[in-house]
Parts: C-alpha cells; sequence; structure tokens
C-alpha cells in the first residue's frame, strides 16, 4: 500500500480563478503546480530528466545529479533523486528567496551559492554545474538544453490540460525560465487545436518580448520574480509555438498576489502571479467573450514570504500592494 513520490507527480486540479473569472468574463484557468511532491512545476522536469538519464544508463543507484538552478529543480531533483537513490549538487545564483536554500538543505542537498553574473561569465550558475559535472564525472541535467524536460510536459502537463478543459482552450499563457513548460505545452495544445492563441509573459530583464515581437533577445532592468526571464534562446523554448507576447511589471506582480490571497485565498509564489496578471490583463481585451484562459500556478507563496509578504522588502523595491486597478 501507499504510493511514491515519483507516481505523485503531475496530475494537479485546474483552478478556476472566481474573482478574475466573474469581472471579465472570461475563464481564467489556473493550473495548480504547487501541489506537485515538491511544491512546484519544476517536479515535472526533474521527473521527465532522470526518466530519460536512467533510460539511457547514465544514472543508477549512489550516482551524483548536479544542475544550475534558482532552486525548484534542484527541489524536485532531491524530493525524486532521494527517493531512487541518488546524491544531489546544485549551483544556485545567491539572490533567491531564502525559504528555498533552507528547504534543499534540509533534504542534505549540497548548495553552491554563486555570486549573480551575466551568463557569458564563467562564474554564471549554469556553467558553474557543467564544470563541476565534467570535473567530478556527475550527472548533468542541464534543464535549459535537455528536450527531455519540454518533453515531459508535452506528454503530461498539455494532454492533463486537454483533457480538464474537454478539448475547450482558447488561450495558453505563461512565462517561460527554461521554455520547458510553454515548449512543451504550446506543442500538445496546438496539435490539438492549431487556432489555440499563445501568449509569452515576460518580466523586466527578460530578452524574450523583445524576440517575439522584434526578433532580437534584448531586455534591461530586473524583476523580483523567481525562476522566470532569460537572456537567451534555450532548445526548450526554440520549440515553443508563440503568437505574441506580452510584458509584465514587478508592481502589476505583486498587485495580483496579493489580489489572489485576499480574495481568492490563493497565495502563490512570484511567476504565478505573474502568469495570472497576464492571463487577466488578456482577459480584459476578451471581456465578456467567455474564453477560456489557462496557465500555471508554478509555486506556493510560502516559498516566499521572506520576500514578498516582507512590508520592508516591498519598500526597498518600490512595489506596494495596491488594489488591482479597475
Ligand atoms: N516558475 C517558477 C517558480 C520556476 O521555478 C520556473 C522554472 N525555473 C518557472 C516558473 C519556469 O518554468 P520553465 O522552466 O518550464 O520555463
Amino acid at each position: 500500500m501507499g504510493s511514491t513520490l515519483w507516481d505523485s507527480v503531475g496530475q494537479t486540479p485546474l483552478l478556476r480563478i472566481a474573482s478574475l473569472s466573474e469581472l471579465t468574463g472570461c475563464e481564467i484557468l489556473g493550473k495548480a503546480e504547487f501541489m506537485n511532491p515538491g511544491g512546484s512545476i519544476k517536479d515535472r522536469a526533474a521527473k521527465g530528466m532522470i526518466r530519460d538519464a536512467e533510460a539511457r544508463g547514465l544514472l543508477k543507484k549512489g550516482s551524483t545529479i548536479v544542475e544550475g538552478t534558482a532552486g525548484n529543480t534542484g527541489i524536485g531533483l532531491a524530493v525524486l533523486g532521494i527517493e531512487r537513490g541518488y546524491r544531489v549538487v546544485v549551483t544556485m545564483p545567491d539572490n533567491q528567496a531564502t525559504e528555498k536554500y533552507t528547504y534543499l538543505e534540509a533534504m542534505g542537498v549540497d548548495v553552491r551559492k554563486v555570486p549573480v553574473v551575466p551568463f557569458a561569465n564563467p562564474g554564471h550558475f549554469y556553467h558553474q554545474a557543467k564544470t563541476l559535472a565534467e570535473q567530478h564525472g556527475w550527472f548533468w541535467a542541464n534543464q535549459f538544453e535537455n528536450p527531455s524536460n519540454g518533453d515531459f510536459h508535452y506528454e503530461t502537463t498539455g494532454q492533463e490540460l486537454w483533457t480538464q478543459t474537454g478539448g475547450r482552450v482558447d488561450v495558453l499563457t505563461a512565462s517561460v525560465g527554461t521554455g520547458g513548460t510553454l515548449g512543451g505545452v504550446s506543442r500538445a495544445l496546438k496539435e490539438k487545436n492549431p487556432s489555440v492563441e499563445v501568449v509569452l509573459l515576460d518580466p523586466p530583464g527578460s530578452g524574450l518580448y523583445c524576440h517575439v515581437t522584434e526578433g532580437k533577445v534584448e531586455g534591461s532592468g530586473s524583476s523580483i520574480t523567481e525562476g522566470i526571464g532569460i537572456m537567451r534562446l534555450t532548445e526548450n523554448f526554440k520549440r515553443a509555438r508563440v503568437d505574441r507576447a506580452l510584458r509584465i511589471t514587478d508592481q502589476q506582480t505583486i498587485e495580483m498576489l496579493y489580489h489572489l490571497a485576499r480574495h481568492d485565498g490563493l497565495v502563490v509564489g512570484t511567476s504565478a502571479a505573474l502568469n495570472v496578471r497576464g492571463a487577466w490583463e488578456l482577459a480584459k481585451a476578451y471581456r465578456g467573450s467567455g474564453k477560456r484562459i489557462v496557465t500555471f500556478l508554478c509555486d506556493h507563496g510560502s516559498r516566499y514570504t521572506s520576500k514578498v509578504f516582507n512590508p520592508s522588502f516591498l519598500e526597498s523595491k518600490g512595489l506596494v500592494p495596491d488594489e488591482l486597478p479597475a
């Protein structure tokens, strides 16, 4: 009796966000990815990459997995990897929410914090993970370029959404970290129905909005969101089928984060709040149409309380937890 963490990944509820659906006359639906066993959408990427590496004979009991991560992929690899007998080492930028380091350390993960530097710098967490893998003969998961990340979303997240909506999705909208989610799910839904509209959401400091609208990866500024936004085109993102893009500011993200907590009892992380803000902006444009707009509640707000529910943090960033504008 009893099931494994491995078998508990996916099959997450598709929640109707009542307050926003009623305000707009659209159906705004959020896939509750915080209900995965490691608490985020990245459990899917972790399972996809471990499953593929096992099939290729790259992992066996006692192996070490190393990954560069904003935290959630590391948590997913540990939650699933411990159960299967692997050791996990992560390289992580040193500006992430403290809750994620604490969670990883509680599981005995070897966490190597590195300064935040541009991708071209060999000290970037991505290159540091690759270097450790080469030095020690460890398995490097490489979520950005490893197609088994997006393939797992194609196979599970995309099919679940299709089934849960009875095949009626009008708009898919999401932000991008590695592009695994948008790459896999946009392919799955467009294959079923090419007229599904796919809208990429981008935080400040990310280059993908410019890529979609002007064909060049450019952006400026920075964001309090974690796990999303990127200044290069990854293999997982290159497979996404995107129609257009929207930019979402940190102030817009914070307003939605507090709105969801106060009006829907949903305490979500920053990328989820950004995703729902994007879905709401689209719903306002399609007001009264009854369109079904789906997005992802990537992780839970409890992972970020030291930041987004900390008034002095918000103040230091010039952010105000205002009600949504009418
Ligand atoms: N939200 C959060 C909280 C994440 O950690 C990530 C992944 N880094 C994403 C969204 C983006 O997902 P993906 O990597 O599939 O693009």
